[in-house]
C-alpha cells in the first residue's frame, strides 16, 4: 500500500516541526505562522522575546505571562502567511 500525498499543511508543520532553542511557548495565528517566546534568560536586560515568524511583529517583556498575552493577542489577530522555510 502507498500512502503518497503531494500535499503539506503549515498548520501541521507548525506544530509537529521542532522548536527552536530558547522558545518556551508557541502561539499559532490565524495564518498558520507562529508567535514564539523566546526565554531570552536572566543575563539579557528582557528576558522574553516575542516574536512572530510570519510578519516583523515583535515584543519583548520581563514578564512571561505578558509575553504570553502578547502573542496569544498578536496570533488571534495576525494574518501573515510563514516564511518558507529557509536550509542554512
Ligand atoms: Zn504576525
Amino acid at each position: 500500500m502507498s500512502e503518497s500525498t503531494g500535499t503539506t499543511s503549515p498548520v501541521n508543520d507548525a506544530r509537529t516541526t521542532p522548536w527552536p532553542e530558547g522558545v518556551v511557548a508557541r502561539y499559532l495565528t490565524v495564518a498558520g505562522a507562529t508567535v514564539d517566546i523566546v526565554d531570552k534568560g536572566i543575563d539579557e536586560r528582557w528576558r522574553y522575546d516575542t516574536a512572530c515568524t510570519g510578519c516583523p511583529h515583535k515584543d519583548m517583556s520581563v514578564v512571561e505571562e505578558y509575553a504570553r498575552r502578547d502573542a496569544q493577542r498578536h496570533a488571534s489577530v495576525c494574518r501573515a502567511l510563514p516564511r518558507p522555510a529557509v536550509t542554512a
